[in-house]
Formats: structure tokens, C-alpha cells, sequence
């Protein structure tokens, strides 16, 4: 069994723990900024309980309410002028996701001199503290390294986040949700949904991480019927918030799939709240990696009461409504965002795995793992059937790339620490786009009126290959 656990994030769920807890605010510093948006955290009660705990511990306190949904760059950055110009120790983040991953960045730019564009470079060896206080559930960020910020400049949301953006203490009382409405509630809800979902079925999951994963989905299934039938009671809402902080912790060790990927660009061009953006691609999503994980999704419908996928999948329809129709032009389009997404430490560029594909293909090909173009090919054919397996469970790149480093690596032509920084050298290139960029058309096509067959999957494998081919001219 292989697993590794670190959450330097502590976690504290309790009726009134804010304003209960002088401890942690009064250990943090003497100011603090408070990141947050024009509405929630003031309506729901959680901004006044922050203001009366500093208040009453000295902490000056410095308020900045500009967070949009989909927080982008430029706000970040003008927040972390704010937190520079009051001299901020600590950031106290109160929201839903969007406030949540504001904080970190603004935690990062506030606590160091760079540039705005760095923060996607990962690089960055400090931070504020961060006391995160979701609102919502359904994030998770309270519990993750993760921020994800729309750049505008790249026309979709890219995300960053190490260990110095764990935030340090997150405090959860689901009496900040109880005023939620039923969209938000359901979006977020489906958002949560989805991280333990992809986490217990992303390659990267462990025993550890699927028992974490399992809870929150046999804790969620208590909640789906509710959820449908727009009974959400306050019991309801207390379970809600688990399965988000659950979602937060497995994904913060697994990371998400292709799913978050995509629905990003939703987000982006078709203003689809994240949550049922991520919801209207689990369809496409399970059909394509069924085969290969049928046990695992077989027994998450069991945990959800639902007979199978499918009726799964309606049900869920019922609850967000049908993807949106796209054109041949926005699936070309939106494959592009996503891969150059992964290529700046996003969704995919985050796991040097992702990357590997292209390494692995650029070793196989100059360190003669295979002697010539002919070889090239004999091998991946010999490999196709592994390759389609491989592809299918969360795929893609992944699913290549795994599977090609693991080849490497155990052939030793390439030590992992070797593996990693090479990967991230060659994660710009342009043969990572070649190489994968079949495939991903191919996910994405799903979400299209003409779903795609077995057979062009397979066509997409032969794709790829030939791609393979044409880098060895
Ligand atoms: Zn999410």
C-alpha cells in the first residue's frame, strides 16, 4: 500500500467556532485583512462574527469586500495592495470558493515582492497566514493548496497553490450556509460532489484518500434525495458541509480530472456557475472512463441509491439541466484553452505526470528505447490495449503519461526526481500539445450533440500514435 498524507491545514467544525475561538485569531498577529464579497459573508452573519472576535482581541482589521465570482487576476492584485498598504500579518478569506482562492493569492503577493504572473510559476517559498471560513458548501478550498484565478488574457481560470497555501486554520459551522438559495445550494453541492468523485476515481487516488472519499459520498447519498426534492433541511446542510470539506482534503492529495479541466472553459464562455459546469460533463465523463473503473462507479451508485450511471446522470440532469449545445469551432477552441491551461500549472500541469507523455515520448524516441520509426510504431501497438486503459481512467494525458514514465522509470533511463524537473522544463513544448490533443478533443466532443463512439476513440489512440510518428521526422 502507497500512500502519502500531509494537511497542514487545522480543521476546526464546530456550532460558534469563530467567534468562539480568540485563540487562533489572536495567534496569527495584531492586522489582518479580510478578503471576502460585496454579499455572503455579510448576510449570513459570518463577516460580523470575524469583526466582533478581532475586535475584542485588538487585531485591526482591514475589509476587503471586491471579490467577484471568479475572482480574477487584477483583483488579486488589487487586494494584495490593500493588504500591503495596512500592513496585514494574516488573511482571513470568508466565503464561498471564490473569496476562499482570493485569500491564497493575496496571501501570496502580499507576502512577497513579485510579480502577479508568478503565482502560476508556483515558485514562491512563503505566505500570509490564512484563516479560511467557507460559507458555501461545496469548495473545499478551506482545505486545499489550490487557487484559481480567471486570466483573462487566457480566456479561461487557471489555478495555482503549494504548501504555502494551505491555510492554516479553517473553521466550518454550517450556520453560514443556512441562508444559501437552491441554486447556489445545488451547484455547490454538485461542485463538492464532484471533488470526492474525481478524487476516488483520478489515478492518483489511494487506499487513504478512498476511504475519505467513500464517507463523503455515502454521506452525500444521504443528501441527494434532499437535494432533488428541495428539501434541504439544516441536518442536511451539516452533511453538505462534511462531504465539501471531505472533497477538499481528497483532492488536495489527488488533485481533480479532466472534468475540472473542462468545465472551466463552461465557466469561462458560458457563465456556467463551476459546480454545474463540472455536473454537466459527469456524464460524458463516466461513459468514457466506465469500462475501466465500472467497479468503483458501480459502487458509488450503490452509496447514492441510484439503480445505475445512467439514472444517475438523469437524476443529476433534473437537478442542473442539460449541457449546452456546442459548435465544432468552441470544442476546437475550448480543447485549446484546456491544454494550455495544463501547460501553466493548471488542472494537469500541476502532477508532473501529466507532463510525461511528452517527456516520455522525447526519451523514447532520441535515448533509443525503440530503434527507429518502425519500432516506434511495432511498440504502441503492442501497447494500444494498455494505452486505451490507460487513457480512458482519467485519463489522457495522465493515463499516458503514467504509464510511459512508470516505463522509464523502471527501465531506470530516468530517476523520479530527474523525471519531475524534466517534465516541467518540457511542459510548454509543443509536442505536448500534439501528443494529446486528439484525445482531448475527443473528451470534450462528449459535451456535443454527436457524442463520439468507441471506434473514435480508438481512432484518437491511432491519432496520437501517429503523432508519435510524425515527432520522430
Ligand atoms: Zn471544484
Amino acid at each position: 500500500m502507497n500512500y502519502k498524507w500531509k494537511l497542514p491545514t487545522e480543521v476546526i467544525s464546530k456550532k460558534q467556532c469563530v467567534i468562539n475561538n480568540d485563540k487562533v485569531f489572536a495567534s496569527l498577529g495584531k492586522r489582518a485583512i479580510i478578503v471576502t464579497g460585496h454579499y455572503s459573508a455579510k448576510s449570513c452573519g459570518a463577516l460580523e462574527d470575524v469583526l466582533t472576535v478581532c475586535n475584542r482581541n485588538g487585531i485591526e482589521v482591514t475589509v476587503f469586500d471586491e471579490i467577484e465570482n471568479n475572482p480574477s487576476l487584477e483583483t488579486v492584485v488589487k487586494g494584495s495592495e490593500a493588504a500591503k498598504a495596512c500592513q496585514a500579518e494574516f488573511v482571513i478569506g470568508i466565503g464561498g470558493g471564490s473569496p476562499l482562492d482570493a485569500a491564497k493569492a493575496i496571501a501570496v503577493l502580499a507576502g512577497n515582492e513579485m510579480g502577479a504572473l508568478e503565482l502560476f510559476k508556483n515558485q514562491f517559498q512563503t505566505a500570509l497566514p490564512i484563516i479560511a471560513i467557507p460559507t458555501t458548501a461545496g469548495t473545499g478550498s478551506e482545505v486545499t493548496p489550490y487557487s484559481v484565478i480567471l486570466r483573462t488574457d487566457m480566456q479561461t481560470k487557471v489555478s495555482f497553490g503549494n504548501e504555502k497555501t494551505f491555510p492554516a486554520y479553517a473553521l466550518i459551522d454550517s450556520k453560514y450556509i443556512c441562508s444559501l438559495n437552491r441554486n447556489s445550494t445545488v451547484n455547490t453541492a454538485v461542485d463538492a460532489f464532484t471533488h470526492v468523485f474525481e478524487g476516488y476515481l483520478c489515478n492518483r487516488a489511494t487506499v487513504l484518500s478512498d476511504a475519505l472519499a467513500m464517507d463523503a459520498i455515502r454521506v452525500f447519498g444521504e443528501c441527494f434525495e434532499a437535494l432533488l426534492t428541495d428539501k434541504v433541511t439544516e441536518e442536511i446542510r451539516e452533511k453538505l458541509m462534511y462531504v465539501s470539506l471531505m472533497g477538499g482534503i481528497v483532492i488536495a492529495h489527488t488533485g481533480v480530472t479532466i472534468v475540472h479541466g473542462m468545465g472551466y472553459c463552461l465557466t469561462y464562455f458560458k457563465e456556467i456557475p463551476h459546480g454545474r459546469a463540472n455536473g454537466l460533463l459527469l456524464k460524458a465523463y463516466l461513459d468514457y472512463i466506465y469500462d475501466v473503473k465500472k467497479e468503483k462507479i458501480d459502487l458509488v451508485m450503490q452509496l447514492l441509491h441510484c439503480r445505475s450511471r445512467v439514472d444517475f446522470t438523469d437524476k443529476l440532469e433534473g437537478m442542473i439541466g442539460k449541457a449546452p449545445l456546442l459548435s465544432e469551432d468552441e470544442v476546437e477552441q475550448y480543447t485549446e484553452l484546456t491544454m494550455l491551461q495544463g501547460a501553466h500549472g493548471g488542472t494537469f500541469g500541476g502532477n508532473p505526470v501529466a507532463c510525461a507523455a511528452a517527456l516520455a515520448t522525447i526519451d523514447v524516441l532520441q535515448n533509443g528505447a525503440v530503434e527507429n520509426a518502425a519500432a516506434m510504431g511495432e511498440y504502441f501497438k503492442n501497447e494500444l490495449e494498455k494505452l486505451a486503459a490507460a487513457f480512458q481512467c482519467i485519463g489522457e494525458v495522465r493515463g499516458l503519461g503514467l504509464m510511459l514514465a512508470i516505463e522509464l522509470v523502471k527501465e531506470e533511463k530516468l530517476p523520479d526526481s530527474e523525471l519531475t524537473a524534466k517534465l516541467k522544463e518540457k511542459v510548454l513544448e509543443k509536442n505536448v500539445l500534439l501528443l494529446t490533443c486528439g484525445t482531448y478533443k475527443n473528451v470534450i466532443r462528449f459535451i456535443a450533440p454527436a457524442t463520439v463512439t468507441k471506434e473514435e476513440i480508438h481512432m484518437a489512440l491511432l491519432t496520437v500514435r501517429e503523432s508519435l510518428l510524425e515527432l520522430q521526422k
